[in-house]
């Protein structure tokens, strides 16, 4: 039986998990042995008992196999005290899993090479790989803080990354290009930053260890610039946590819409969280106008990299690429005077896609 923790979240997480959930129920109609549990978290948990992250829903967490997560945060919530805020309960939960692997694929479906901001020929079959790491980083490292220094207010955060976090994940790294194109870019800021020299050191010493990879590095500047110059250059990209947050909203724009962009994030057992890598997009939520192809990509996702079912992931990316063919979109992947389809009737379209694919 494979238990899955599903974690809806505020805005639009709920609409657009609920799509995923009718996919799901395809496959368990075919007798897949799943079982779902709901749980609250980000604003919603804070809403309920005032903490994001709840300790029942944490418990849910670890004793599943994989967590299918929505999005999390809205601006009633930005007031709250720092540690009361949905962000907080994300990050904690990445933290308590030690998700320290977060993989998004940005891939453009050849049916949306139009609605990229870049031309169809530049992006056309662009298909990377970014792997960020998730829990260190200046995101996690202390001292943080805003003090008074000499009468100002000062902020400061701390970069910082530990020899084996960075090998582990580099390991992610160099076994996902084996899978792949066998090509690795890492990138970091070596140039000014210590704990991004070390980055660069430590890669480099991972890698004798895959010898048929072929890798490279790249500052994080330049890499932002060649993402949108010639993105097809790149097979697996490598970074650390800040410089992949940004590198990876970046190429989202390439494949047309962050609603189309799923992610994994893995810790050494296995355990994985699957989510959009977009937030809860508080100025549509409630309208039923969300994409929710990259929730529904979020969970083929799971299948491949949670339970080891690649074949059901396959079959779900094909039920969502048939929908595409089929010419349906919703508003934000749609071209100027393309008719449009609400977030519902996408999700039916993909599950009728997966019964038809399937008979
Ligand atoms: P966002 O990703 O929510 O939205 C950015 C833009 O993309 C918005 O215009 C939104 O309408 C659009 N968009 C996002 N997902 C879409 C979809 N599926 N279909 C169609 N359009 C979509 O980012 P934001 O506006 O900067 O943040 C909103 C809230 O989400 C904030 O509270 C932020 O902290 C939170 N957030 C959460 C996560 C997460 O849950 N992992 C990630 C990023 C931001």
């Amino acid at each position: 039986m494979i238990r899955i923790a599903v974690l809806a979240g505020d805005g639009i997480g709920p609409e657009i998990v609920n799509e995923a959930l009718k996919v799901l129920d395809v496959l368990r109609s075919e007798g897949l042995e799943v079982q779902t549990e709901a749980a609250p978290v980000g604003g919603a948990a804070v809403d309920l008992t005032g903490d994001p992250l709840p300790e029942a829903t944490l418990a849910l967490c670890r004793a599943s196999h994989a967590i299918l997560f929505g999005a999390i945060g809205g601006p009633q919530y930005d007031v709250l005290p720092r540690e009361q805020r949905p962000e907080r309960g994300l990050l904690r939960l990445r933290k308590q899993l030690d998700l320290f692997a977060n993989l998004r694929p940005a891939q453009v479906f050849p049916q949306l090479a139009a609605a990229s901001a870049l031309k169809a020929e530049v992006v056309a079959g662009l298909d990377i790989l970014i792997i960020r790491e998730l829990t260190g980083d200046i995101y996690f490292g202390e001292p943080r803080g805003i003090r008074i220094d000499h009468g100002e207010r000062v902020g400061f955060n701390t970069m910082i990354y530990s020899e084996s976090e960075i090998r582990r994940v580099a390991h992610v790294g160099f076994q996902s290009a084996m899978r792949r194109n066998r090509r690795l870019c890492s990138i970091d800021k070596m140039n000014v930053l210590e704990s991004t020299q070390l980055w660069r050191d430590v890669v480099t010493e991972v890698h004798a260890e895959y010898p048929d990879v072929a890798l490279s590095h790249m500052l994080v500047d330049n890499a932002a610039m060649q993402l949108v110059r010639n993105p097809r250059q790149f097979d697996v990209m490598l970074t650390g946590n800040i410089f992949g947050d940004i590198l990876s909203d970046e190429a989202s724009m390439l494949t047309g819409s962050i609603g189309m962009l799923p992610s994994a994030s893995l810790n050494s057992a296995g355990q994985g969280m699957y989510e959009p890598i977009h937030g809860s997009a508080p100025d549509i939520a409630g309208k039923g106008i969300a994409n929710p192809l990259a929730q529904i990509l979020s969970l083929a996702m799971l299948f491949r990299h949670s339970v080891d079912r690649a074949d059901l992931a396959a079959r779900i990316e094909t039920a969502v690429e048939r929908t595409l063919e089929a010419g349906l979109r919703t508003a934000d992947i749609a071209l100027p005077g393309e008719a449009v389809v609400s977030t519902s009737q996408m999700g039916d379209a993909v599950a009728r896609a997966l019964v038809q694919g399937h008979a």
